[in-house]
């Protein structure tokens, strides 16, 4: 008798493809979804399905890639140069992406992404189920890209268990509505048994759109469609919390404090992480340094903002555009208000390996968010992780960051408020020491609890329930 599996659904493996040397390198990844979901996908006959992200150059590199990752559990759905262009960047980034983050205007609704993301989500469905699939295993399809999957694979399968969970947010329905493929996108994901979000509000968005959309009453934080009940509930996700506390305390990572330490002195180092996109509120955060370095001249040389902007689709005219506004901005404020000995900002625009993300949690006094929409925010959790030693450390986090909600014992503004996080800054600064630090312990005790295994855990407990029901109740 077979036994049950775990399967995986996500956009990309947990994998990096890199051809070097006209040679294949194969590089896991050490995201924390991969971290948390380790336990599950590398045991026994769990699968993890999604595109390798690399296209292969001919037949020979197409059986090696597949070879070498079935050693690794892992199922590689390859995809082409145009399939990727119509259905990643344009349906997923130029309409799911920009419609989740509240930036109509930013949305392209071209039918042509719409037709290329349905062929991909087939083409996903048709994968997971040559796999071998019974109705004893479990699959969890990852966030907005397979939007349609559930419901394709529900449709040829009404016997499978399937979970959702969408990684970021689900706008209110008056947003929603306006995608000319909404009820297809609904519909899509109700073919699931578990439809799961970060935050309260998400979960609520979701269903006010089934009902104002697709006309269906939610009950209970559940919706019925046929014969099957949908849950839809709320799953923040944590981070490998042990993973950033053994960094901070490292001698690896220590050494590089102290060097950090030593190039910025006794002033406050304010950090802040972001990938290059407009839902981060980086012009925002640019904005307000500058009224404090005008409002308060007396913390001119006492502070350094240190900006690390990683590089994302930056040949997309948005996110170009972006980029050199931030690059206008930074040396403006630099310009205009540096002096001999002091650089206002730091600004770097790559990505950094760990060991370096870790020494500047540990070294920055403030962690600067400021989100205008982000599903969860996971730098927030990390710079907390890394004050597990000491707890010295104020987080400055938007409202609109899903981590927001977990996380009281924060300084929260409204990113849209220049102001708010302008005045954030000094009550940061000068915040007594015994607050500070019993701010931060209660921050570190609730991510430390809430951890990504303690989320992937309950997501599948839940899963698991909510299946047990719907057959008892049938
Ligand atoms: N990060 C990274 N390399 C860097 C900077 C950041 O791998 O040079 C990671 C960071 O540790 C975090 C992730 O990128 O885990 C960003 O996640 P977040 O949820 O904050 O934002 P997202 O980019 O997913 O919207």
């Amino acid at each position: 008798m077979q036994k049950k599996r775990t399967i995986i659904i996500s956009n990309r493996l947990p994998v990096r493809i890199e051809k070097r040397a006209n040679e294949l390198h194969f590089i896991p990844s050490e995201g924390g979804l991969a971290t948390g979901l380790g336990s599950y996908y590398k045991t026994g006959s769990n699968i993890w399905v999604g595109w390798p992200g690399y296209i292969p150059e001919n037949e020979s590199e197409v059986q090696l890639i597949r070879t070498e990752l079935a050693k690794l559990n892992l199922i590689p759905v390859f995809l082409s140069a145009e399939d990727l262009e119509g259905y990643y960047e344009g349906f997923s980034n130029e309409i799911l992406w920009p419609i989740c983050h509240y930036r109509l205007s930013y949305a392209v609704f071209d039918k042509s992404y719409w037709l290329a993301y349905q062929k991909v989500n087939q083409h996903f469905c048709d994968i997971i189920l040559a796999q071998n699939i019974t109705s004893k295993d479990e699959l969890w399809v990852h966030d907005y890209q397979l939007m349609l999957l559930p419901q394709l694979l529900r449709q040829q399968r009404s016997d499978l268990t399937i979970g959702y969970f969408q990684h970021i947010p689900f706008p209110a329905d008056e947003i929603f509505r306006c995608i000319p493929w909404r009820n297809e996108l609904l519909k899509g994901l109700l073919g699931a048994d578990l439809i799961a979000f970060h935050t309260y509000h998400d979960a609520q968005h979701f269903l006010n759109s089934c009902l104002n959309i697709l006309g269906l009453s939610p009950k209970n934080n559940s919706v019925r469609c046929r014969d099957r009940r949908v849950h839809v509930e709320v799953f923040p996700m944590g981070i490998d919390f042990d993973k950033f506390e053994e960094l901070s305390r490292s001698n690896v990572v220590l050494n590089k404090v102290q060097v950090l330490k030593e190039q910025y002195q006794k002033r406050k180092l304010i950090l802040s992480i972001d990938r290059l996109d407009y839902s981060k509120g980086i012009l925002e955060r640019l904005m307000a340094y500058e009224s404090l370095l005008q409002q308060y001249p007396e913390l001119r040389n006492k502070v350094v903002l240190y900006m690390l902007v990683v590089p994302s689709r930056d040949n997309v005219a948005q996110y170009k555009l972006l980029r050199d506004e931030i690059d206008r901005m930074v040396g403006h404020i630099n310009a205009v208000y540096g002096s001999d000995d002091w650089t206002p900002i730091t600004y770097f625009y790559n990505s950094l390996p760990i060991e370096d993300l870790s020494a500047l949690y540990v070294a920055a006094d403030i962690c600067l968010v400021t989100s205008l929409r982000d599903g969860m925010n996971l730098v927030c959790k990390e710079y907390i992780a890394s004050k597990a030693q000491d707890h010295n450390g104020v987080l400055i986090l938007s409202e609109f960051a899903g981590a927001a909600k977990e996380l009281p014992e924060t300084i929260q503004v409204n990113p849209n408020a220049i102001e708010d996080i302008m005045q954030a800054i000094p009550l940061a600064i000068y915040m007594p020491k015994m607050e500070r630090q019993q701010r931060m312990r209660a921050n570190v005790a609730m991510v430390k609890k809430f951890n990504i295994t303690h989320w992937v855990k309950l997501f599948f407990n839940r899963l698991h329930e909510v299946k047990t029901e719907q057959k008892t109740s049938a």
